[in-house]
């Protein structure tokens, strides 16, 4: 039996994705997604109708704020129950924060919503923005037993669907430039889109509704360790004023140096109601603070496991959980568990 027709809503935000060459100029204009099908008229061949809605103001992604996270995901809510996908044409430079971002405002998402963007601007002949656009519109409207094929928030690029929040931007050059070194592809793309069921998120039918958070927390630091830092930076960093929560960017499998003064400055933060999670600086693997005594040290000071979370979604899950605005407790449990998908233990 023939799938009935989907209907896809486009959210373009900003970004190379969006430009095309001027003919009598030659300069970079940007390219009006309204009028998709008179420059891709072969789209016209899915079995998909498309709206387009342009966010205002449009933004180099460099711009992105957690403001913008919450009109995107408030966009998407109101319009959930009219389309069955979502793709938001985002920047590069940030698409992995803000795909991240709307994976946690989300709860009980049961349709697609498929980032994607482009390294080549879409009206340059060699663009890689074509292919991205209409790949990441089909994964979006596609079915598998009548089901949303990818119920979940994902990053199309380069013939690879992942899950958002396990993405990163690993090169300013390479069309290729987007890594999930911990997770495998949600989908690769050949001459056929191969869906990697068992890797897909997908909620019980007739689950609870969606929910859209509509708050983020500020105060969220990120202290990358190198051997040789300051304690006086350190500390100054820990004890600036506002700081509630530290991404802590450690060395290897989670750890950090076991000197007095630093254990010492995150202990006193911690006191203080300071979060502090422990990620690695490593794009693969994860955090295992049992391995060694200088992560043992971190875990006794009452350091947080971000196993394998990347930096992107440590920052927009602390954003998020802080959000809530819920006692500490619940707070550090709600951090220790996965939520989307966005670590595994
Ligand atoms: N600076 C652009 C942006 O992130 C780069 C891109 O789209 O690839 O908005």
């Amino acid at each position: 039996m023939n799938n009935p027709k989907s209907s896809i809503l486009i959210i373009y935000t900003g970004g190379t994705i969006g430009m095309k060459t001027d003919a009598a100029t030659g300069a970079l204009v940007p390219f009006d997604f309204s009028g998709i099908y008179d420059e891709f008229p072969s789209l016209k061949r899915l079995n998909i109708d498309i709206d387009v809605q342009t966010m205002s103001p449009v933004i180099d992604s460099s711009n992105v704020s957690p403001a913008n996270w919450l009109a995107l995901a408030a966009l998407i809510r109101d319009n959930y129950a009219r389309y069955d996908g979502f793709v938001v044409l985002h920047g590069t430079d940030t698409m992995s924060y803000t795909a991240s971002a709307l994976s946690f405002l989300f709860e009980n998402l049961a349709k697609p919503v498929v980032f994607t963007g482009s390294q080549i601007p879409i009206g340059v002949l060699r663009t890689d923005g074509r292919e991205n656009l209409i790949t990441a519109i089909e994964i979006a409207g596609a079915r598998i037993d009548g089901r949303p094929a990818v119920p979940e928030v994902s990053l199309y690029f380069q013939n690879r669907l992942f899950r958002a929040n396990r993405t990163t931007k690993r090169s300013a050059e390479a069309l290729n430039a987007f890594r999930s070194y911990n997770y495998p592809p949600l989908a690769e793309v050949g001459v056929n889109i191969a869906y990697n069921l068992p890797a897909i998120l997908r909620p019980e039918s007739g689950g609870p509704e969606l929910r859209c958070a509509e708050r983020l927390a500020d105060g969220i630091v990120v202290i990358k360790l190198f051997p040789g830092m300051d304690q006086r930076v350190f500390n100054a960093m820990l004890s600036a004023p506002g700081v509630r929560a530290v991404v802590l960017e450690t060395f290897g499998a989670g750890n950090a140096p076991t000197s007095e003064w630093f254990i010492r400055t995150l202990q006193e933060a911690i006191g203080r109601g300071v979060i502090v999670l422990n990620i690695t600086q490593c794009g693969g693997g994860k955090v295992s603070m049992e391995l060694y005594e200088t992560g043992l040290r971190l875990q006794k000071a009452g350091v947080l496991c971000g196993y394998d979370m990347t930096t992107e979604a440590a920052v927009t899950k602390l954003m998020y959980v802080l959000g809530l605005g819920l006692p500490e407790d619940q707070t550090r449990a709600l951090l220790r568990k996965p939520l989307r998908g966005e670590f595994s233990a």
